[in-house]
């Protein structure tokens, strides 16, 4: 062999310093973003960002219009909808999670118009009681709405496994629904149209929050097209399901539905034949049109507790109480010495999601 020359025949051994993993793992985010400094880098491209050394970067709000759906990543589908699915996502910059919801839906010109205008409204609502809207986009057929991650889930899902929720939490829950409800009826002058179980998200902070304001008014906007109410009719007003006009005390009657269910577990408009269930839409329709107003079993509840549902479900919407007179029932302070604490009931009472 020369000297000098390499040997094709000797195998170099090339050995690594043993990994510093505890080094490494301090400039990596919780979203595997490689970070040193002002140097963002990740699998989709770096970034400078004038942050101090040690700061993550701010949480994005809404109003900082800055996010795209090329900025998140998809980490698990969390709810399926009647008008389509919810994913939590997270941002790749700042590591928040988000939740996606994709609505599939092709429409012509003037309709998109319509939302579009409908998703301005949505984004521009700021309460602690409603879900916030970050961004929205109509795109490929699809509308995409990045929506407050809420990490309790709905109250149909916590009401599947606690069954029943007693008075004292029902009336911290529902301050908070009513909250949400005087900010869209008397603020913001918008009816929710789709108040359900489904459309009340929890978090482990004991936060209740509306959602889905936006959408069912969407869906009614562009009917024509879109065609569908594609939800659940259960809630639905006297007035609204036999086709009449309907204002916000509409969602008066939904909201106290919604409270019953959850004291007795059960919805509480009966069909016909019990076991059998509903067979078809109309039939639900003349019971809640034909049938007295349901009511609280006095024997289980409070006459403040039964009191507050009735002043909601009058069949008459004149002689429904407004969220504004609701908020003055004595149901909504009898348990304020009681001192609930919603974030340990959600977290401990129910299965709340954790990531
Ligand atoms: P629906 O069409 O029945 O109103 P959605 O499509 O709005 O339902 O949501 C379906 C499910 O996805 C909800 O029941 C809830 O479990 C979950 N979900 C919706 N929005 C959020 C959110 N912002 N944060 C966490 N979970 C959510």
């Amino acid at each position: 062999m020369k000297k000098g020359g390499l040997n094709p025949n000797v195998k170099l051994k090339l050995s690594l310093p043993p990994p510093n993993e505890v080094s490494f793992a301090k400039f990596l985010t919780q979203s595997g973003t490689f970070r040193d400094g002002d140097l963002l880098v990740n699998r989709d491209g770096v970034r400078i960002v004038s942050q101090i050394d040690t700061q993550p970067p701010p949480p994005i709000t809404p109003t900082d219009n800055q996010l795209s759906l090329a900025d998140i990543d998809m980490v698990k589908v969390i709810g399926k909808g009647s008008s389509g699915i919810v994913q939590l996502v997270q941002h790749k910059w700042t590591s928040q999670f988000f939740a996606l919801k994709v609505i599939q839906m092709n429409i012509e010109e003037s309709a998109r118009k319509a939302i579009t205008q409908e998703l301005k409204i949505n984004q521009s609502s700021q309460c602690p009681y409603v879900v916030m809207c970050y961004q929205s986009f109509y795109d490929n057929g699809a509308i995409s709405i990045i929506l407050e991650y809420m990490d309790g889930g709905s109250l149909a899902d916590f009401l599947k496994s606690v069954k029943k929720i007693s008075e004292p939490y029902l009336a911290a829950i529902f301050k908070q629904v009513l909250k949400g409800l005087l900010y869209l009826h008397h603020e913001k002058h918008i009816i929710h149209r789709d108040l359900k179980p489904s459309n009340l998200l929890i978090n482990h902070r004991g936060e209740v929050k509306i959602t889905d304001f936006g959408v069912s008014a969407i869906m009614q906007s562009t009917s024509g097209q879109a065609n569908t109410f594609v939800g659940t009719y259960n809630y639905m007003s006297p007035e609204r399901i036999s086709g009449g006009r309907y204002d916000y005390k509409s969602d008066i009657w939904s909201l106290g539905l919604v409270l019953l269910e959850c004291a007795t577990g059960e919805f509480s408009i009966t069909p016909p034949v019990p076991n059998e269930g509903w067979t078809n839409v109309y039939e639900l329709m003349v019971a809640i049109v034909d049938q007295p107003p349901p009511s609280a079993p006095p024997d289980q509840f409070s006459p403040e507790f039964c009191s507050f549902i009735s002043a909601c479900v009058q069949k008459d919407p004149k002689d429904r109480q407004s969220a504004h007179e609701l908020m003055e029932h004595p149901f909504m302070n009898m348990y304020e010495d009681q001192h609930v604490d919603l974030s340990s009931y959600f977290t401990n009472a129910g299965s709340l999601a954790t990531l």
